[in-house]
């Protein structure tokens, strides 16, 4: 960030403007909105300034700056257009220790101003830093048109209501769960079209009733398999809202990225060999957190429900009769495989898909491998990297080809995603020699061939191949 976004209160403090054309006039009637005191300095001004001048009480001073102008300022505008002037306020505002700025002059600015959506009290600012000011404008004019304008009745409600709201309810929390009832609801929805009155009934009756209880929530949220562009718009809402978001190791920073400023993020992941995220633990925290009226996202990767023990937490708040909900995810199998250009299923190739999970020596052995080892289906193995010599000989001792194709997708849909492409047969070796680790997906089945533009094919060559490429959707490109 190369300049820092603030807003000033300027009301009845002084401030310098030098120039007396329109562009003056323009920066004077800003900072008279804003209830500064104005002196402004120039030899000719026109009779606009004057006026405005005159009427709001401020001081003209008809002659050239001086140095002495800028001592004792809050601010200056120097709005001249003459290079050497500007030079000369900028250089004297910095060694006084005011801020300048130089209209249309970026050199001889200390800070520069933003462009401004102005619903009083509710004011956006837009700034590139100077960059691209037509582009800062554009977008204000887009803002302009989102922003409702009862949004300045709605924003003067919540204010004289502030002081009201903070006696009444205690705590932060709860402060904040009301307003969010309010903006939320009904009330605003009335202080929108003016009808002030019908919005101030229904917040009395949500202050009377959020000073009563206050109540914990919680939502299972799948993440996805890493890109955060395959969050669902609903994962998105939980995780700005919730007060603590509850999070598994392998959920990406990116994602955590869009979680509320002031929500607590707590990484629940379980590390081996650390007992205290053992999944008890996690159960209890979950519950003790909702029980104590936070609003908890509990964000899983993937789908929560899918391998993701989320039937586990979910038993557990409702053993403590505290409600939830669950919010699915993108699971790994299907993130991991349209990335690498893989359809699951396909009218010739596969008529069904396994999701399985090949985690432990136990779970490996309770497998139907006899049907799972049958063609025209696609299996997608979940947490099977150190498993992988036991899947491949289950599978190919009860019958399937040593021959069917296989693709290992490691870190999948992100930036490090890697696809390794070969053989059922290949499996270990493959594995290996490219020193495939966790997260990764085993897709083993004849539609693990596709999806492979422009690289080795098993047809042309059965030899391990593997693309470090940017995920992307490649059967829709190849058209
Ligand atoms: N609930 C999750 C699965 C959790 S089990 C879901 O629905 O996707 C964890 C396993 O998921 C990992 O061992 C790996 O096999 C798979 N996985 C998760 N994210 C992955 C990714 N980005 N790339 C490849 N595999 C992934």
């Amino acid at each position: 960030m190369d300049y820092f976004p603030a807003f000033l209160d300027l009301k009845d403090r002084a401030c310098l403007i030098v120039g007396g054309g329109p562009v003056a006039l323009r920066k004077a009637r800003l900072l008279n909105s804003a209830g500064a005191r104005l002196t402004i300095v120039a030899p000719e001004t026109c009779t606009d300034l004057r006026d405005f001048a005159l009427q709001n009480g401020h001081t003209i001073v008809q002659r050239r700056y001086r140095p002495s102008d800028t001592k004792g300022r809050w601010l200056v505008i120097s709005a001249t257009g003459d290079a050497d002037v500007e030079q000369a306020v900028f250089r004297d505002a910095s060694d006084a220790g005011v801020f300048c700025n130089s209209v249309d002059d970026i050199e001889n600015c200390s800070y520069i101003t933003p462009a401004i959506v102005d619903r009083s009290p509710v004011v956006v600012a837009i700034s590139s830093g100077g960059a691209a000011p037509v582009l800062a404008r554009k977008l204000r004019a887009e803002i302009e048109t989102l922003l409702p304008a009862g949004i300045s009745a709605l924003a003067s409600l919540a204010r004289d209501w502030r002081d009201r709201v903070g006696m009444r309810i205690g705590d932060l929390l709860g402060r904040r769960r009301f307003w969010e009832s309010v903006f939320d609801g009904p009330a605003a929805s009335h202080a929108l079209v003016g009808e002030r009155q019908k919005a101030e009934a229904i917040m009395c009756e949500l202050l009377e009733s959020s000073a009563a209880e206050q109540k914990g929530e919680a939502w299972l949220v799948g993440a996805g398999p890493g890109d955060p562009g395959l969050l669902t718009i609903r994962a998105l809402q939980t995780m700005q809202t919730a007060d603590v978001i509850l999070h598994d190791r392998l959920v990406s920073a990116e994602i955590l990225e869009l979680a509320r400023r002031d929500a607590d993020l707590i990484s629940v992941g379980k590390t081996p060999g650390c007992p205290m995220n053992s999944q008890q633990e996690i159960n209890d925290r979950l519950v003790s957190l909702v029980k104590s009226g936070r609003r908890v996202c509990r964000l899983k990767g993937g789908d929560p429900f899918i391998f993701g023990r989320g039937g586990e937490e979910a038993e557990a708040l409702d053993a403590a009769g505290l409600d939830y909900q669950v919010v699915p995810g993108i699971t790994a199998a299907a993130g991991c495989a349209a990335y690498a250009g893989i359809p699951l299923t396909h009218r010739d190739l596969s008529q069904s898909v396994a999701f399985v999970t090949a985690h432990g020596r136990d779970s490996i052995d309770k497998l139907d491998w006899v049907s799972l080892a049958r063609d025209k289906q696609t299996l997608a193995f979940y947490m099977a990297v150190k498993r992988f010599p036991d899947l491949m000989n289950n599978l190919t001792s009860n019958g399937r080809s040593v021959d069917t194709p296989i693709a290992i997708i490691e870190k999948g849909t992100t930036a490090a995603q890697r696809v390794i492409r070969g053989t059922l047969g290949q499996l270990t070796l493959l594995a290996e020699a490219h020193r495939v680790a966790a997260p990764a997906m085993l897709i083993v089945g004849e539609v693990a061939a596709l999806g492979h533009a422009g690289q080795t094919t098993l047809a042309e060559s059965p030899q391990i191949t593997e693309n470090h490429t940017k995920p992307e959707f490649r059967i829709a490109k190849k058209g």
